[in-house]
C-alpha cells in the first residue's frame, strides 16, 4: 500500500493503540486542545471557509476531494522529511530550512498531481495517460463515494487529513526546532502511530457532534 493511501484513511496496520504514553508526539498534539491553534480546530475552520466558498453541495464535494488528494500527497512529503531528519539528526535545522524554502515548488508539483488524480476520479477511473498514472490506484477508493455524493464520508476524510496536515506542520516547524532531542524518535513507525491517533481522535470527535 502506498503512503498516500495510508494517509487517507485508517487503513494502515491496526497496531496496538498508540497513546500519549507510548508516542512522543501525541502530547504535543493534545496540549493545544481548546486553543485556536489546535489542529482539529484549524481543520474545522478550514472546512467552514470551504463551505462558505462553495456554491453548491456538489461543488463542496469537489473542493473537499481536491484538498484531500492534495493534503495526502503533501503528508507523504512530510513523512519523507521526518525520516530523513531521523537518519541525519545533525542536519535537522538545515533540513527544515531547506524544506521551507522549497515550499512553492513542492506545492506546484503536488497541485499538478492533484489535478491529474482529480480528472481521473471525475472520469470514473479512466485516464488516457498522464504523469500521475502510476499512482491513480491511490484514489480508486474515492470514486465510489464521489459518485454517490457521500458528503459525510468526505467531511470525515477531509477533517482527518486537514488535522493530520496541521499537526505534522506544527511538529516540523514548532516542535522539532526547539526539541532536537526528539529527532531520534521520529521514525516511520512513530509517524504512523501519530497519524492513526489523529484519525481516531477526529473520528471520535465527529461521532459526538
Ligand atoms: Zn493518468
Amino acid at each position: 500500500m502506498t503512503q498516500m493511501k495510508r494517509f487517507m484513511g485508517s487503513i494502515g496496520p491496526s497496531a496496538d493503540k498508540p497513546d500519549e504514553h507510548t508516542n512522543s508526539f501525541i502530547p504535543f498534539f493534545l496540549k493545544l486542545e481548546g486553543d485556536d491553534q489546535f489542529p482539529f480546530a484549524m481543520a474545522l475552520k478550514t472546512l467552514e471557509e470551504l463551505e462558505q466558498t462553495a456554491q453548491s453541495e456538489s461543488e463542496l464535494l469537489e473542493y473537499m476531494m481536491e484538498d484531500i488528494v492534495f493534503t495526502s500527497i503533501y503528508a507523504t512529503f512530510y513523512e519523507h522529511l521526518f525520516i530523513t531528519i531521523n537518519e541525519n539528526s545533525h542536519l535537522t535545522l538545515e533540513l527544515i530550512d531547506k524544506f521551507s524554502e522549497t515550499g512553492a515548488d513542492r506545492e506546484s508539483l503536488i497541485a499538478q498531481q492533484t489535478q491529474h488524480h482529480f480528472s481521473y476520479i471525475l472520469n470514473n477511473g479512466e485516464c488516457s495517460g498522464c504523469e500521475a498514472c502510476d499512482n491513480h490506484g491511490d484514489v480508486d477508493d474515492l470514486i465510489e463515494y464521489y459518485q454517490t455524493g457521500d458528503l459525510v464520508f468526505f467531511i470525515n476524510l477531509y477533517l482527518g487529513m486537514q488535522t493530520i496536515t496541521y499537526a505534522l506542520e506544527q511538529l516540523l516547524y514548532d516542535t522539532l526546532p526547539v526539541r532536537l532531542d526528539l529527532t531520534e524518535k521520529i521514525t516511520a513507525q512513530a509517524i504512523l502511530e501519530f497519524r492513526q491517533y489523529i484519525v481516531e481522535y477526529t473520528d471520535k470527535k465527529l461521532a459526538n457532534i
